[in-house]
């Protein structure tokens, strides 16, 4: 009954990893997963996720080292290995009120075309 109730709290994210809903995924391996993001706003919008279901970066805790220094290398990985990536934004949205609306914590890869900065 449990696993049942947890089941159905997940994330859309989760049930991308548990491949439930299809995506796109451009890379994976046993911490995190990248996908295209369903409504991209540049040419190149990835989503870097870790598997484990940390709400946001504000939930990071000191255990969590490892896995937020690597959502950080694979943006470098992607990158160096994806056409027109060399230079790139990182934007993680932290809380509903400056856009987070998946409350498992994500990075957005943009690249592919011109940027305003901040
Ligand atoms: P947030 O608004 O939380 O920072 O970012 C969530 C992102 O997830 C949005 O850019 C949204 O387009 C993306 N997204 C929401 N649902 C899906 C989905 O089912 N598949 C994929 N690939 N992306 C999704």
């Amino acid at each position: 009954m449990e696993s049942t109730e947890l089941k159905q709290d997940r994330t859309i994210f989760e049930k991308i990893i548990d491949r439930d809903i299809p995506s796109d995924i451009v890379f994976e391996d046993d911490d995190l997963i990248v996908i295209k993001d369903i409504s991209p706003k540049a040419p190149i919008h990835l989503l870097i996720i870790p598997k484990k279901p940390i709400k946001d970066i504000a939930s990071l805790k000191a255990d969590d080292q490892a896995i937020a220094g690597k959502l950080l290398l694979i943006a470098g990985h992607l990158s160096e290995t994806i056409p027109g990536a060399k230079d790139f934004r990182l934007i993680a949205n932290n809380g509903a009120s400056v856009g987070q609306s998946v409350f498992h914590l994500h990075f957005h890869f943009l690249a592919g075309k011109a940027m305003d900065g901040f």
